[in-house]
């Protein structure tokens, strides 16, 4: 067990398992040399509605382009204001950033680290255009609430998905909805360690609109509807055939994945549930979790040493995220029009979270190595 090469992501066992029909799928877009918006393109992009039950899905180059586009999509103007949770990664602002709006940061539930529902309307201006709820580690912000307060001040909803595709949200409605379906346009990340990974970069985005559908088509596409006549200013923004056909593959895998990762979280908990040092992460009444990370909280303890204990046993363990937008370098010129917000859940997360391994292929071995060379740190 020791000598085994432990990652946070084994992509190479997964990979491992479906070779053959992975590396037939990549060959078959090298003979066709349809490598730009070749037909596994709109197959993916149509099987993957067809799982989300969504009526479009859009793919682009990342995750990144797919956020920016849909506040592009959404008409949004430079000075407009687009609220986002401070405990995020970056893209979820920096796409606001570069398009001249304001982000404005909201603290995040300190128990499910989506954004915190009850500070979310205490920041709405009448500047306010935007709410991008980031469904963080694999599980959904509070949807009902932030449309309800989304519909009351005519504001859009844009859900970044890329850490929970597949995630189920149960509405007060009686509906279950998938992740990124729920809002006005829902974005999602193909990065290879996501959920639903491609081997490269890739994006997609999400809507039920369709004139914000033919909107996004456009933009991802140079602005343009009809070739060479360009209506608007857009950006080129692309999912690959390679990508696409690689994905069409993965995504028949989808639900075995996300239940491998369910099964590794469940295996973590009992072990980690009766320690006082560690919370295991919890779920919302809302949303299951599908446990892109397992991240933990350390509690009365040394996160760092932590860490650092992990590391000489070959385990790996990582802190998403350590520094909260709000106290980014990058994020200084905004700091003014924030500055009401003591942000006490994310700047307490920053200093207390722990991700450790999880991933497809994670067995009961490795899940017990794991978790006893982490219990023995507090004894
Ligand atoms: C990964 C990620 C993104 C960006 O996706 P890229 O494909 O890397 O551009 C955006 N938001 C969140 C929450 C992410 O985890």
């Amino acid at each position: 067990m020791d000598m085994r090469d432990i990652q946070m992501c084994d992509l190479k066992g997964q990979y491992g398992k479906i070779k053959t029909e992975i590396d037939f799928a990549i060959q078959q877009v090298i003979d066709s040399t349809a490598f730009i918006k070749g037909k596994e393109v709109a197959k993916f992009q149509d099987e993957l509605a067809n799982y989300l039950g969504v009526k479009h899905v859009i793919g682009c180059a990342n995750g990144t382009d797919a956020l920016q586009i849909a506040l592009m999509a959404l008409g949004l103007k430079p000075g407009d204001e687009v609220i986002t949770p401070d405990f995020t990664f970056i893209a979820t602002v920096e796409v606001v950033a570069l398009l001249g709006m304001v982000p404005i940061l909201v603290d995040v539930d300190p128990l499910n680290f989506t954004i915190n529902t009850k500070q979310l309307e205490e920041v709405i201006t009448p500047r306010t255009k935007a709410i991008i709820p980031v469904h963080l580690f694999g599980q959904c912000a509070n949807m009902d609430e932030i449309k309800r307060i989304a519909s009351r001040h005519n504001i859009y909803v844009v859900e970044d998905a890329a850490q929970a595709l597949g995630t189920d949200y149960y509405s007060t409605s009686g509906a279950t909805l998938k992740a990124g379906t729920i809002g006005d346009i829902g974005t999602t990340s193909f990065f290879p360690s996501k959920n639903l990974g491609c081997y490269g970069d890739g994006g997609a985005l999400f809507t039920n609109n369709d004139n914000l559908a033919e909107e996004i088509r456009s933009i991802a596409n140079h602005g343009m509807k009809v070739r060479y006549h360009h209506d608007r200013i857009g950006v080129n923004s692309r999912l690959d055939t390679i990508q696409a056909a690689i994905l069409r593959v993965k995504l028949k895998y989808l639900n075995q994945y996300n239940k491998a990762r369910i099964d590794a979280a469940n295996h973590y908990d009992s072990m980690f549930k009766t320690c006082p040092h560690l919370m295991v992460p919890s779920r919302a009444k809302w949303s299951n979790h599908i446990f892109h990370q397992y991240t933990l909280r350390v509690v009365d303890a040394n996160r760092d040493d932590l860490i650092k204990h992990l590391g000489s046993f070959g385990i790996p363990a990582m802190v998403y995220y350590p520094i909260p937008l709000h106290q980014q370098k990058a994020f200084e010129p905004y700091r003014s029009v924030n500055r009401t917000h003591p942000f006490t859940s994310s700047l307490e997360l920053a200093n207390s979270v722990v991700s450790l391994p999880m991933h497809t292929e994670m067995d009961e071995s490795l899940l017990n190595f794991i978790g006893e060379k982490t219990l023995a740190f507090f004894k």
